[in-house]
């Protein structure tokens, strides 16, 4: 561990090292952990003296305040991977410290179907779980079948089945609670040399193939990291809009009424059907349906805001490529990439009257 009272912050100490948007000052303590024993040892220690825990994994969902973390920064490094034949198809279990992209692209040249469209996504697998990472029609709780996690209230490692989870759009219950620390997913993979039914529109078309279709797995991912590259959300291709989390913000859910007053304002707005609230379990017992929502592209409200690709406020700016990523520019600082997102959210909020919500987790800061 390093500390910051002591001889100075290591190196390692210093979260923007951690972060793909490259800001975060130091923390008091950091630690890796490689096995479930390790962690649960980092976590008892941090316990005993006090000291908030922040779970990190690859950093590309994070944004890590200019001050850093006071506290224990439990750094995920678990490795292994084993498949388990079942039925036609595969259990893949994965721990939560494998990168996912060389997960994805070891199931696509294995011939198991499942994660394709999820290719081109930077972060750990363990991470995956916690915001029900999706992309271009697949989201990993299509194929989650059970989560190992540390549980820090009973101390005790627990396997939670996907009922469980809570899984929602861009959420579940490890997002929702700091409780359970992820150590494992196990994912329910088909064996094919086809990708599953396509259910975006846009990766179908570049297949030439129509949603609901199926392509080659190998050219579905190829397409995919495609369709992510010329958006600018593939991490590691360099140049200004690379310091990226992403999304900044998630694409609002409205309720009806919501959504009728958003369409007074703005008839041409595009919108999907969203989840019905709560799904069935909504309903009211009597046959009522749950309420219908509708789900909005938060880049489309963005842009009709006046936020244009490449738009710099001080030391961040919109990537070049999409508009919804926020990037941090040369010498930027997590303060500048706030106040960015602050101005883009009020810009939406005042003249559509809908609130943006982000989608990095705010360490430290918040909007
Ligand atoms: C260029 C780019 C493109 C992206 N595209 C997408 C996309 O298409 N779809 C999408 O859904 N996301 C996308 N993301 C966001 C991000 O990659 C995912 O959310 C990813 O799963 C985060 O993984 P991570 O390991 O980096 O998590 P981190 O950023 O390290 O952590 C994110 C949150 O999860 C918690 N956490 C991490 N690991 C664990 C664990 N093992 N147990 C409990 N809590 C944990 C952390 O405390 C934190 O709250 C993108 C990001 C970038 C930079």
């Amino acid at each position: 561990m390093t500390d910051r009272a002591g001889a100075g912050v290591a190196p390692q100490a210093r979260l923007s090292d951690w972060t793909t948007l490259g800001v975060g000052g130091p923390a008091d303590a950091f630690v890796e952990v490689s096995d479930v024993a390790s962690l649960a040892d980092a976590l008892a220690e941090a316990e005993a003296r006090d000291s908030p825990v922040l779970v990190l994994g690859g950093g590309s969902n994070v944004v890590v305040a200019d001050d850093g973390f006071p506290g224990t920064v439990v750094r995920i490094a678990m490795k292994g991977l084993r498949l388990e034949s079942q039925g036609g198809g595969v259990l893949a279990h994965v721990s939560a410290g494998e990168d996912w992209c060389s997960f994805v692209g070891y199931c696509v040249a294995e011939g198991l179907a499942g994660t394709e469209c999820l290719s081109g996504i930077p972060g750990l697998a363990g991470a995956t779980a916690v915001q029900n990472v999706g992309a271009y029609g697949q989201e990993v709780s299509d194929t989650i079948v059970s989560v190992t996690v540390w549980d820090r209230l009973d101390r005790s490692a627990l396997e939670m089945a996907p009922a469980d989870c809570n899984f929602g759009y861009r959420t579940s219950i490890f997002r929702a609670t700091s409780r359970y620390v992820v150590t494992n997913v196990t994912f329910s993979l088909q064996r094919s040399q086809l990708s599953l039914p396509l259910r975006y529109t846009e990766l179908a078309e570049r297949l030439g193939t129509k949603l609901g279709g199926r392509a080659a797995l190998n050219e579905t991912a190829q397409a995919v990291i495609e369709l992510r590259m010329s958006k600018g959300m593939v991490l590691g291709t360099g140049g200004p809009d690379s310091r990226s989390a992403g999304s900044f913000f998630v694409n609002p859910v409205l309720d009806e009424v919501q959504m009728n007053e958003l369409l007074r304002l703005a008839p041409d707005v595009p919108r999907f059907p969203g989840s019905r609230a709560g799904g069935a379990a909504a309903a009211d017992g009597a046959g009522t349906p749950a309420p219908m929502s509708w789900k909005v592209p938060a880049a489309w409200l963005v842009e009709r805001a006046g936020f244009t690709r490449g738009y710099r406020n001080g030391g961040a700016a919109i990537s070049s490529k999409h508009t919804l990523a926020l990037t941090v520019c040369d010498g930027g600082t997590a303060r500048d990439l706030l106040a960015l997102a602050r101005e883009v959210r009020d810009g939406v909020r005042e003249l559509f009257g809908v609130c943006l919500v982000p989608e990095p987790v705010l360490v430290g800061a918040h909007l």
